[in-house]
């Protein structure tokens, strides 16, 4: 069965790519019918907090990327990385190593002055036949694996192909500190030996740890999971995705009324391709989703393209929950809901045009606020010609049929009888009803305001 993780740490906010490698694994998991597990790699004390941790949950669950297994902390998993510790200890697959600071960084010192690549020397490395040095008093030591000196790592990278490393470029290194706490790629290895995990997906920041994980996969007698490496996500201009492209937390998209589905959407694309598919939704994606076309150069995010798909999905969206998530923003702007009209409706009528939430928010205003039209605009478009006209279609107003075809149709007769075209009455209604000369079509405005409001503004102007 197939057993994925998104192992993040816990020292900043969910970003694009932690999303982006959460997603792949869950799409793994989910289209084997397999498990996702959370794991969080909190052994970094200075920089893991518990707000990250915090940020890291909302950014998942915002994304609807929900874990099987977990979360699982590597802080409460102490003690079974002492018990492996031992265990190799006493397997002779790790080795006590009592070489101070100090010694360790003379000997790389060393190695630096004669060309080489700086490694621990092996004083402490136990070889047959070998005898080891006097140990020194009151010196704790560090455990140090015993990397194997020849031959060499390989592995198949379902993202980058085959990956070879020397054995002799690894150094031995050192699983457990002078105090007993275990290092990263330990911890690691380790959590995805003990969690079953038969699939690592992550970021290709991570290339040089995997030969090192997998000598201690191999020497603790585990399992190796597939290993796939997935390349940086780079702004538009091709630098590292940085703060100056926009935002690079997760948990800003929702902020700038961006939908779950459209980032999901967005991210599955960002790295991965389904010939020329490029809108599908994550039921469509767990089922197509494998690794056979993970692209292997960096991807470039591109904001249009994110907004572009952000609109799809918002005209997809039920209109109830855009009401539900443009509501907070509408509120804040000091929007007036009493007697007003329905603003799920509303949003139904304004969504074809908007690439966000906010931008929905930001048009639906114009049914929530007195109207305060400019003054210079209603003496151009409030003309002498027009007043007798907008006096005659009022009067209407009281009896037509309240439906956008009855409306349209009254103001067409009202029209062709004075004469006129249909911006000439058009444009002061707008300006009277909603303040402003930009809305969705007239018709559709006036039979969302209702009879009582239209008729109440246009009374102050006859
Ligand atoms: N904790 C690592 C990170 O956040 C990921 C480790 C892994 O996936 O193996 O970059």
């Amino acid at each position: 069965p197939v057993r994925t993780r998104f192992a993040p740490s816990p020292t900043g906010f969910l970003h694009l790519g932690g999303a982006r490698t959460a997603l792949y694994s869950w799409a793994y998991a989910r289209h084997f019918g397999g498990t996702f597990v959370l794991r969080i790699e909190d052994t970094d004390l200075e920089r893991s907090t518990p707000e990250a941790v915090q940020a890291i949950l909302d950014g998942m669950k915002w994304l609807g990327l929900n874990h099987d297994e977990g979360p699982f902390y590597q802080m409460q998993r102490m003690d079974r990385y002492r018990e492996v510790v031992a265990q190799m200890l006493q397997d002779g697959t790790a080795y006590h190593c009592y070489s101070s600071p100090e010694e360790v960084e003379a000997m790389r010192e060393r190695m630096r002055a004669a060309g080489e690549k700086p490694r621990y020397d092996g004083t402490w490395r136990p070889e047959e036949g070998k005898a080891l040095p006097p140990v020194p008093a009151d010196r704790k030591p560090v455990v140090r694996f015993k990397n194997p000196l020849d031959g060499e790592v390989s592995w198949n990278d379902v993202v980058k192909g085959t990956i070879t490393i020397a054995n002799k470029e690894l150094d031995d290194l050192v699983i457990a500190r002078p105090d007993g706490t275990p290092t990263y790629n330990f911890c690691v290895a380790v959590d995805d030996w003990d969690m079953g995990i038969t699939h690592v997906l992550r970021g290709d920041d991570h290339v040089n740890n995997t030969p090192r994980q997998i000598n201690i996969l191999r020497a603790i007698g585990a399992p190796l999971p597939e290993y796939g490496h997935l390349p940086m996500i780079l702004g538009s201009d091709g630098q590292k995705l940085s703060k100056r492209h926009g935002a690079v937390s997760v948990m800003e998209y929702p902020a700038q009324g961006y939908l779950p589905e459209a980032m999901l959407n967005y991210l599955a694309r960002l790295g991965w391709s389904h010939g020329d598919d490029e809108v599908f939704s994550m039921q469509q994606f767990c089922e197509w989703f494998n690794l056979e076309h993970l692209t292997a150069s960096a991807a470039q995010f591109n904001n249009e393209k994110l907004a572009w798909l952000n609109n799809h999905w918002i005209k997809q969206a039920d209109n109830a929950r855009l009401a539900e998530l443009a509501k907070p923003k509408l509120l804040a702007d000091g929007a007036q809901f009493d007697g007003a009209p329905e603003l799920a409706t509303v949003l139904g009528l304004l969504k074809e045009r908007t690439n966000t939430i906010n931008e929905l928010a930001d048009a639906a205003m114009l049914f929530y606020r007195q109207p305060q039209p400019d003054a210079a605009l209603m003496t151009q478009h409030f003309t002498d010609a027009v007043k007798p006209v907008l006096a005659q279609f009022a009067e209407r107003i009281a009896t037509v049929e309240w439906s956008k075809e009855a409306i349209s149709a009254m103001m067409k007769e009202v029209l062709a009888a004075n004469g006129l075209k249909m911006p000439q009455l058009a444009m002061p209604l707008r300006l009277m009803i909603t303040g402003q000369l930009q809305t969705p079509a007239i018709d559709a405005v006036l039979q969302l305001f209702g009879r009582e409001t239209v008729s109440a503004r246009l009374a102050k102007y006859l």
